[in-house]
């Protein structure tokens, strides 16, 4: 493994800025345990903030409920939309600032995340800005007897929780945070209890551009604690969650007694299929770029590649050289493309996967260790001779660990589907091969809600995206998922006889 230059002569090492809660348009010390925070690239402390307490979550989803019934529902849409565009202003403005401190927070690489992910956010905002205008309902046929007027009407949910995880917090934050006030909702977010860094910084425009007092409100915290709180208050009409199988379960159950309205973007287990005939040398980058980019800690990586048996050498000694020579370090040195995972606990989980998997007998063709450097890396890992029995190839890993299988012929779909489809999760979804009749037969097949061809991205905020089975219901981005936000009121009026 290549390690880049690790003197990183300007980068942070603390928060300059403490972490506050946004409430009702006021920034409020949490009144909850104090929680620390770390520098994944080197497991210091960057600083620590109070978390919202239930007590806290309180008054946001009051502030929410009364913004919603008052001060915001006499936004126009078009009003929503120069606000949402004004944020997006504000952002691009300051995405050094944001990037920067993404990068402290989480561990990733600086670069990509002022090339990439800080410019998706404010893209993620502008498209949903443009959706506020645009939510209509329609007029309908009935054949009833007499003379009638019917129509559906589309009504903004309510105040809703948006609940989020730390492995994209900004761009998590603006693509829950844009449709649900697109659509004319008010808006409490926890962003993850170990990166509030970002979100909060974010409320600090929200609060500049002009959202109303109570729109969005900002309350980093524990889940078992603010998100619990969230989850259970009846001022909350609908909770849209991005996060683990197993805290999806769990809301389901505890909003089951208000019905709730629930969303639920959760893990996944990508099966990522190379043909014989595919672009090989694009199939093998792209493949390894999907299970590598930040870390492996992305629902939609593909985790479970399933190569033809004539180019699997190949194509699995291609991916391993490029984990080989895939720059790994600090967030902050120059030519990094991948940093640590974000927390002790999430190193020790990766590296217990990987153990497991040798122990089954998995073959390590690449990485398989945790790099000698001072925070919380794992190598980037390539497993050969794995199948559906082992760990590593049933449970979501959440890190830069690639199992691999083979398949013999490419024409009998059946069995590779199958296999491709064992899963508990359906979440994304890779093919490559050059035969378009195969290419749109294996697309309507695969159990997963994204389907991508020849491609490792598609990730358009026009596209709607979204599971099957564990890996929850509900869309984000495109119409479905500002209309998410949404409810439909059916009206019927009888004109005369
Ligand atoms: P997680 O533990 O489920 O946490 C997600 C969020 O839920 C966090 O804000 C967390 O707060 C909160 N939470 C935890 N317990 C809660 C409870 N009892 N009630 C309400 N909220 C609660 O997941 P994670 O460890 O942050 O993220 C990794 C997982 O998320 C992976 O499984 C990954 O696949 C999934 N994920 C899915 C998508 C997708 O689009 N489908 C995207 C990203 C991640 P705390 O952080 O304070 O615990
Ligand atoms: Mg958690």
């Amino acid at each position: 493994m290549s390690h880049p230059d690790t003197s990183v002569p300007t980068r942070p090492t603390t928060l300059d800025d403490p972490i506050r809660l946004l409430i009702d348009g006021e920034w409020v010390e949490g009144s909850g345990a104090a929680i620390a925070l770390h520098d994944p690239s080197t497991g210091l402390v960057i600083g620590e903030y109070a978390g919202a307490d239930a007590h806290d979550i309180d008054r946001a989803a009051r502030a929410a409920r009364n913004a919603f019934d008052g001060p915001w529902s006499r936004f126009a849409p078009a009003e929503r939309a120069r606000l949402l565009l004004r944020l997006a202003d504000a952002l691009e403005a300051r995405i050094d600032e944001f990037a920067r401190l993404e990068s402290l927070n989480t561990g990733k690489p600086l670069e990509l995340m002022r090339r990439y992910e800080a410019p998706m956010a404010v893209e993620l905002i502008r498209y949903h800005a443009g959706w506020a205008t645009k939510l209509n309902g329609e007029t309908r046929q009935v054949s009833l007897p007499g003379e009638w007027h019917a129509f559906t009407l589309r009504r903004p949910i309510g105040a809703v929780g948006l609940i989020a995880p730390w492995n994209n917090p900004l761009v998590m934050a603006a693509a829950k945070l844009a449709p649900a006030l697109a659509a004319g909702c008010t808006t409490v977010l926890k962003p993850a209890e170990i990166t509030p860094v970002t979100a909060a910084l974010l409320g600090e425009l929200i609060v500049k551009v002009g959202f109303p007092p109570g729109a969005v409100n900002i309350v980093p915290g524990l889940g078992s604690i603010a998100g619990e709180a969230i989850a259970a208050h009846p001022a909350i009409d609908k909770i849209s969650f991005t996060g683990s199988t197993a805290v999806g379960q769990h809301l389901q159950r505890t909003t089951a007694s208000s019905l709730k309205r629930l969303s639920l973007e959760l893990g996944g287990k990508s099966p990522v299929l190379i043909f014989a005939d595919a672009d090989l040398d694009r199939a093998i980058e792209s493949a390894a770029r999907s299970i590598f980019n930040n870390s492996g800690q992305v629902c939609a990586a593909g985790s479970r590649l399933f190569v033809e048996r004539s180019v699997a050498d190949q194509v699995i000694s291609g991916i391993a050289e490029f984990a080989d020579r895939l720059p790994v370090g600090d967030a902050f040195a120059p030519g990094v493309l991948m940093g640590p995972v974000v927390s002790a606990a999430q190193h020790e989980r990766v590296l217990g996967f990987i153990e497991a998997g040798r122990t089954a007998g998995a073959d390590v063709v690449a990485g398989g260790h945790a790099p000698d450097l001072p925070g919380w890396f794992v190598a980037p890992t390539v497993l050969a001779g794995t199948d559906p029995t082992m760990s590593v190839v049933s449970e979501e890993i959440f890190g830069p660990v690639l199992t691999t299988q083979t398949f013999d012929d490419p024409d009998d779909l059946d069995p590779l589907l199958r296999r491709a489809n064992e899963s508990v999760y359906g979440l994304s979804s890779y093919v490559w091969t050059r035969d378009l009749s195969r290419a749109h037969r294996v697309a309507r097949r695969l159990g997963a809600g994204n389907v991508r061809v020849n491609t490792v991205t598609g990730m358009d905020p026009n596209m709607p995206f979204g599971g099957f089975k564990a890996s929850g219901y509900g869309k984000e981005n495109g119409r479905e998922g500002v209309e998410a936000y949404t409810e439909l009121v059916s009206v019927a009026m009888h004109l005369g006889d």
